[in-house]
């Protein structure tokens, strides 16, 4: 009866194992969290994994307030990492500036002092996820010029997304850079100066497009590619994780200190 026992306890500390990775080592670094969108709302849309529940967005704050982590926003995070900062730290990023970031998240944020980094899709301020229409999502409001410039003077950090969404490694020079430097200009026309962070769009990114960043004047461009912001981060290659809508306390926790709850 007892070895029973004690295979049956050994075969679900396996599979527990194989569905958790609590055995990676913990890497170290800031934790760049990336979401899309906070809502329950799931009608018509193939790509439920974008989008985080309240309650769940909620308690993945409050689990962030218990552990002692601050928040600061993407360019606060780097100024901290080349200070040696020693203080627990996680950077919350929302790419495209859907409205319900204004709605949803945004109150659970303020009610608890923590910040976030959201990137723009600057053509599209005020309307609509067009660029996500031919892949069969449905239409999403994005936020307006007045709600962006409210919630920076609040202390959120806006910055670039490109202006139409386009797949920058596409593009050929002249368009690279035209997606580019109408991004910031419109971010600097929008928030009274130019933004440092940018996040390319799907993730995808080369060395021609990271330099035509950088000339467009970010310094900062955040990826999809899971990781840790460690003092040796290529700046314009952030890692980022990405928070889906199945992670589950444990996913959320492993995520933190080793970039995947799961390989
Ligand atoms: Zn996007």
């Amino acid at each position: 009866m007892i070895g029973w026992l004690a295979a049956a306890a050994a075969l679900a500390g396996l599979g527990l194992s194989a569905r958790y990775h609590w055995w990676r080592p913990r890497q170290p670094g800031i934790p760049v969290l990336m979401y899309h969108q906070i809502t329950a709302e799931l009608a018509g849309t193939p790509l439920p994994k974008l989008r985080v529940t309240p309650a769940r967005f909620a308690a993945q704050l409050d689990a962030l307030a218990r552990r002692g982590y601050r928040t600061l926003t993407l360019s606060q995070a780097a100024a901290a990492i080349a200070a040696g900062h020693d203080h627990p730290t996680v950077v919350l990023t929302f790419d495209d500036g859907f409205l319900d970031f204004y709605t949803q998240a945004w109150p659970l944020l303020r009610a608890r002092g923590m910040t976030a980094t959201v990137f723009l899709v600057t053509g599209l301020i005020g309307q609509e996820n067009r660029w996500d229409l031919d892949k069969g999502l449905p239409r999403e409001p994005l936020m307006d010029a007045a709600q962006i410039r409210e919630l920076a003077a609040a202390g959120v950090e806006f910055g670039g997304h490109t202006h139409s969404h386009a797949d920058l490694t596409r593009l050929d020079d002249a368009a690279l850079a035209a997606e580019l430097t109408q991004c910031q200009a419109t971010l600097a026309d929008l928030l009274g100066a130019p933004s440092p962070s940018f996040s390319y769009p799907f993730g995808l990114h080369d060395h021609r497009v990271a330099r035509a960043a950088a000339a467009a004047g970010f310094s900062l461009a955040c990826t999809t590619r899971p990781g840790l912001l460690a003092p040796q981060t290529d700046p314009l290659a952030i890692p980022r994780i990405m928070i889906k809508r199945s992670d589950d306390p444990l996913d959320f926790a492993l995520k933190l200190t080793r970039a995947r709850s799961r390989w």
